[in-house]
């Protein structure tokens, strides 16, 4: 492979014939806007300084690699290795762009980030970067789901956002998105919209993907410094997909390093129940950009479904879609029981309760594992801990 990732996306955010702006004109220059800040801001001293500091006395970067000795035995194969993305101040990976896009904001010289959230986990770190650098935040979430999430509504007000209950149409994360547009676009000049994957119009799939690659530079060299060579199969989850690609960039030019993404194929592929937007999805324009997502005939973007809230979105980042075509990365799933199966083996075989997105990925890399020589390695990225579906799963098979 050559070095043709590192210049993606070209100019217009393209990463081949995926991503974009396809959004109103308008909306195109306040976009492009964004990009040319950021494209100076990122470069500054100042900012990789003040960021840089924050990863590691706040979040608490780098986040250790972990050899998962006892599960690897179970399997009988391969070794596995997390990288601890769960250790992470607040839980999980997202803290990383949350940080990123909030310090934008006021570098930028913005008064108020916005954002919407489903679960509550986009919301809570947003709120929580937010709270640190000193800008205002606002999170527009359905009321069916502040319903549901009564621990992230907590937190959000407690960190001092202000939460705004979405009561049209579905009242979940479907009409927050919009609610929470609506209000964008009165003062798109003072306020930033903080998305929350590698989606949406560009430069929000760069954007987010560069503040996420620290997790595949920490992780390569740890690994090489560690145990002297590089893994052979590095693995992670994909909803949006902002923690596989925050794991994998570092890896594209290793050729000989296979990166597969992890996608819910839910109650199953046969059924309209999963998100496996990469494995049955289709071309088309979804949120301002181009992916392959799952639609009907006529390009509207269907329901999707995952045990994992946090995987259950209808398209996935255009890196994604470009490095599928490519055949530079690889996309597999792991059904709901699969899920659940490795969720309760790394809880009990190495004291590590792992978020269900991020189980996914340990699922798929213990199906490997089985079939693998023992000399093989598979790096997991462990994008969040389970505190947050422990009730949920306890419920669920009756513990
Ligand atoms: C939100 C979330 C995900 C899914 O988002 P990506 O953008 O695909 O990474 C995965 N794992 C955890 C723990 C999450 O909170």
């Amino acid at each position: 492979m050559s070095t043709q990732f590192l210049k993606m996306p070209d100019d217009q955010g393209y990463f081949g014939e995926y991503g974009g702006q396809i959004i109103p004109p308008e909306l195109i220059k306040i976009m492009n806007e964004i990009n040319d800040s950021y494209e100076q801001v990122s470069r500054s001293r100042a900012f990789q300084q003040e960021l840089n500091d924050l990863y590691a006395d706040y979040v608490g970067r780098p986040s250790p690699i972990y050899f998962a000795k006892r599960l690897s035995k179970q399997q009988a194969g391969a070794s596995i290795y997390l990288k601890r993305e769960d250790l992470n101040h607040t839980g999980a990976h997202k803290i990383n762009h949350c940080l990123g896009e909030a310090l934008l904001a006021k570098h930028m010289g913005k008064t108020k980030v916005l954002a919407e959230t489903g679960a509550g986990q986009h919301g809570v770190a947003l709120a929580t970067a937010c709270a640190l650098v000193g800008i205002d935040c606002e999170i527009h979430m359905g009321e069916v789901d502040i319903e549901k999430e009564h621990p992230n509504v907590t937190k959000m007000k407690i960190l001092g956002c202000k939460l705004v209950p979405v009561s049209r149409g579905t009242r979940t994360l479907k009409d927050a998105v919009d609610s929470a547009f609506e209000e964008y676009l009165k003062d798109p000049v003072h306020f930033l919209y903080a998305i929350g994957s590698v989606v949406g119009p560009h430069p929000f799939p760069k954007m987010v993907r560069d503040f996420q690659s620290i997790v595949g530079r920490e992780a390569r060299q740890q690994f090489q410094d560690k145990y002297g060579k590089l893994p052979d199969i590095v693995t992670a989850c994909v909803g949006g997909g902002s923690n596989a690609i925050g794991i994998f960039t570092a890896f594209l030019n290793d050729d000989a390093v296979r990166l597969i993404g992890v996608e819910p194929a839910g109650k199953g592929l046969d059924t309209p129940d999963h998100a496996a937007t990469l494995t049955l999805g289709t071309k088309g324009a979804l949120h301002g950009f181009k992916c392959y997502n799952i639609q009907d005939q006529a390009g509207n973007p269907l329901p999707v479904y995952s045990i994992a809230s946090g995987l259950d979105y209808p398209g996935v980042g255009p890196q994604h879609c470009y490095l599928k075509d490519l055949g530079r990365v690889e996309y597999e799933t792991i059904d709901d029981k699969e899920c659940l199966d490795a969720f309760m083996t790394l809880s009990r075989l190495e004291g590590i309760i792992p978020a269900l997105e991020s189980a996914h990925a340990v699922a798929y890399a213990m199906k490997i594992a089985k079939d693998s020589s023992a000399e093989k390695s598979i790096l997991v990225n462990l994008s969040g801990r389970g505190d947050k579906d422990a009730d949920f799963v306890a419920e669920y098979l009756a513990l």
